[in-house]
């Protein structure tokens, strides 16, 4: 069972505290006797406490830095949405293929953006620009958003703002159960609600410091019944003894726990497991005991974005990922739209 997170150490940059979140932030952390410091950037936030990387890693992880997001310019994610919408980076997981550590390597700490409406601004700007067509905006690229979200109602903010919106839709994707206060915010459908989900055997061994699967599918059916549509990235599908098995049931619980109405607006997305070179070498860094599979030898090479080689399963492992999985899914979902596989 994973509590809420509760940030060790806090900083604050100095303009975040001309904003109602950041003067909010700041007495609720003094209140708690949660340690603060003052930084005049986050990239000052260097002098983190530990005696090596390993433990500065750590550290990192449960630290907060409170700032505004000065680049209004959103990034392009693309095909899954037109903007990434940024409200904040880095998370308190410890997920030992998480790609945050190859995309935000010197900057692991957790940073939340205050100044969200200026964030909501530019996001009408976008919205302009692109009329009569819609824009989707992900709000998970660069963090596990509901994971901190019940410190800043920024996610809360956001999905209200594109509940009222005529051409805006908003998705994201966790692996936090902390939904209970997103259950009342108006989004009027705009919102599609993802979990990140997996064989309990892979979330137990390699996702130390999220909710279990249990909780994950119990937050689901709230999600659901809240009204929201829903979507689930089965990721990363993990070859380990008993998998077919582990996958399963994890479907038959799922199908278990969701209203059947919110079986015919269900989204799904297949995300075989993967590696690169680098990400490997930071993976054995920051977890030096994971028990993850990363043999080159074992593995087909697929060129990605940048000529990078990404090492994914044999063709006859995933022609079996493949028909197992999609199976499970029209089994139990026989209305669900399966987004992609790769
Ligand atoms: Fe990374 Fe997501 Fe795990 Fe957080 S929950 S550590 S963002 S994979």
């Amino acid at each position: 069972m994973v509590r809420p997170f509760r940030p060790q150490l806090v900083y604050f940059e100095p303009k975040a505290l001309d904003y109602p979140l950041g003067a909010e932030l700041k007495e609720k952390f003094e209140k708690e006797d949660v340690e603060i410091r003052y930084t005049t950037s986050h990239n000052q936030v260097r002098n983190l406490p530990g005696d090596n990387d390993f433990q500065k890693y750590r550290v990192a992880k449960s630290t907060l830095v409170v700032g505004i997001r000065k680049t209004l310019k959103f990034d392009t994610p693309k095909p899954s949405a037109e903007y990434a919408i940024p409200l904040a980076t880095g998370c308190m997981g410890h997920c030992h293929y998480c790609y945050l550590q190859t995309t935000m390597g010197s900057k692991p700490y957790i940073r939340t953006y205050v100044n969200v409406e200026e964030i909501l601004e530019a996001a009408t700007t976008y919205m302009e620009e692109r009329a009569p067509e819609e824009t989707r905006f992900e709000a998970s690229c660069t963090s596990d958003v509901v994971g901190i979200d019940h410190l800043t109602h920024s996610l809360k903010r956001t999905i209200e703002f594109f509940g009222k919106s005529e051409l805006g839709k908003l998705r994201f994707v966790t692996k936090f159960h902390h939904v209970d206060h997103l259950l009342d915010a108006e989004h009027n459908g705009k919102t599609r609600f993802r979990f990140s989900i997996n064989a309990d055997y892979v979330i137990k061994y390699f996702e130390p410091g999220t909710s279990p699967l249990t909780k994950r599918i119990e937050a689901a059916g709230k999600v659901a019944r809240a009204g929201y549509p829903l979507g689930f990235i089965v990721a990363p599908i993990y070859l380990h003894e008993g998998w077919k098995e582990g996958y399963y049931h994890m479907f038959e619980r799922l199908d278990k726990e969701l209203p059947e109405d919110a079986k015919n607006d269900i989204t799904f997305e297949f995300i075989q497991h993967r590696f690169t070179k680098s990400a490997k070498r930071v993976i054995q860094k920051n977890y030096p005991m994971t028990k993850l599979e990363l043999d080159e030898e074992k593995r087909r090479n697929k060129w990605g974005k940048y000529g990078m080689v990404k090492y994914i399963y044999q063709k006859d492992e995933e022609e079996e990922i493949k028909e197992h999985l999609f199976d499970y899914m029209k089994q139990f979902f026989p209305n669900a739209k399966l987004e992609y596989f790769t």
